[in-house]
């Protein structure tokens, strides 16, 4: 069924997001700070709103896709009564606590609120592989669903409004550390002359075939014994020929030293031979 909704926010992806709501046939407005990125939203059949306020008021469900949590506050709080007793979707990228600061904003504004976060790039919104997590109010995620879908494949994580921003940013410590990971290796092959293109054929099998030791870590540590048999030990694990061979590149050794210090931290307590994902209790207590 279409349904009237707003989109505050035109940047990459909150256009993105509003061209799949458009395609969908829902009744779109939309609204930018700056002029002129409507233009092709408003070919396609879009709305445009002259002010955020007027945006608000022609939907009783409201996107806002703005740069951080200070945008949002800075558009959002002069609206406070214009959005008391409509829904607010954000899926401005926020830490955890700024979402709960911006639920317990809206709860007292009379607001339903949904946070989300946004698993994907502009480009493969409504694509397959595209996903979003959702957090905060339960009868909005259901009620929206089907229009939330037609960006990804939704979930909803629970009514604490901080954990959609937690898994999201969760997801991209792991995503960001493993593409520094890539880079430091492209580092040490340049000086022999290898491409970072080719350096990827070669990493891009092996990085994949490595994610399915994922599950096999988190089966370890979930059942916190590092003892179990089979795993490759903190010792074995030993970073310091990679070091070695990354200085005598002359590469920076930080990507790999972050690693080695926190397995050595274990090393030190006297764990070494229990397996590699006990490097997670270094993370778990900071020194
Ligand atoms: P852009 O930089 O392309 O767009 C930022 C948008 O925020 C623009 O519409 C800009 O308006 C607006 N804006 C910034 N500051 C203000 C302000 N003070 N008042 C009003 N509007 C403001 O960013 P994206 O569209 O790429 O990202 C939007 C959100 O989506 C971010 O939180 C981002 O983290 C998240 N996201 C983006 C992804 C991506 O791959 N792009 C992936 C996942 C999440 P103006 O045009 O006037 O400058």
């Amino acid at each position: 069924d279409s349904v009237r909704v707003s989109v505050l926010g035109l940047g990459a992806m909150g256009s993105a997001l509003a061209a799949a709501l458009v395609t969908a046939g829902h009744e779109t407005t939309v609204w930018n700070r700056s002029a002129g990125r409507a233009d092709d939203l408003a070919a396609q059949g879009a709305q445009v709103a002259a002010t955020a306020g007027d945006a608000v008021q022609a939907s009783h469900l409201v996107i806002a896709c703005l740069l951080d949590h200070a945008s949002v506050r800075e558009v959002l709080d002069p609206l406070a009564g214009h959005l008391a007793g409509r829904t607010l979707v954000n899926v401005t990228t926020t830490t955890p606590n700024q979402s709960r600061e911006m639920a317990a904003w809206a709860t007292e504004a009379g607001i339903t609120y949904l946070d989300g976060g946004i698993m994907a790039v502009p480009q493969m919104i409504g694509q397959p592989g595209s996903s979003l997590l959702y957090s905060g109010s339960a009868d909005a995620f259901h009620q929206y669903r089907p229009l939330l879908d037609r960006w990804g494949t939704s979930t909803y994580h629970g009514e604490d409004p901080g954990l959609a921003s937690l898994y999201d940013l969760a997801l991209l410590a792991g995503m960001y550390v493993m593409f520094a990971g890539f880079m430091h290796g492209a580092a040490m092959v340049a000086p022999a002359g290898m491409t970072a293109s080719r350096f990827a054929d070669m990493a891009v099998p092996l990085l994949t075939a490595m994610t399915n030791g994922l599950h096999e870590y988190a089966a370890v540590i979930d059942g916190g014994d590092y003892t179990v048999a089979g795993q490759q030990s903190l010792e074995f694990s030993d970073l310091t020929d990679i070091l070695n061979a990354s200085a005598e590149q002359g590469v920076s050794t930080e990507v790999v030293d972050m690693v080695q210090r926190l397995l050595r931290r274990q090393i030190d307590a006297g764990h070494g031979t229990e397996g590699f994902a006990r490097i997670i209790e270094s993370i778990k207590n900071p020194c």
